[in-house]
């Protein structure tokens, strides 16, 4: 069995191949930054509306996506 992302596993959520929060993370070196963003990111849009905004763009752009919200956060 595979381990959940970071992202997953602070939203206590399962990870699958075609997560939509894993690649988002992987710019980030640290476990802990990535636990930490995706952390933050979900108080502040909700756990359902990140992933939802997530969602809705392309695979391709989904990092872009979650740093996007990341900036518009700070
Ligand atoms: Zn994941």
């Amino acid at each position: 069995m595979r381990t959940s992302c970071n992202g997953c596993r602070v939203l206590r959520k399962g990870c699958s191949d075609d997560c939509v929060i894993r690649p988002c993370l992987q710019w980030m070196k640290s476990s802990d930054a990535q636990a930490n963003a995706t952390v933050f990111l979900a108080k502040f849009y909700g756990r359902a509306g990140l992933l939802n905004l997530l969602n809705a763009g392309p695979d391709h752009l989904r990092p872009g996506i979650f740093l996007l919200l990341f900036c518009l956060v700070f």
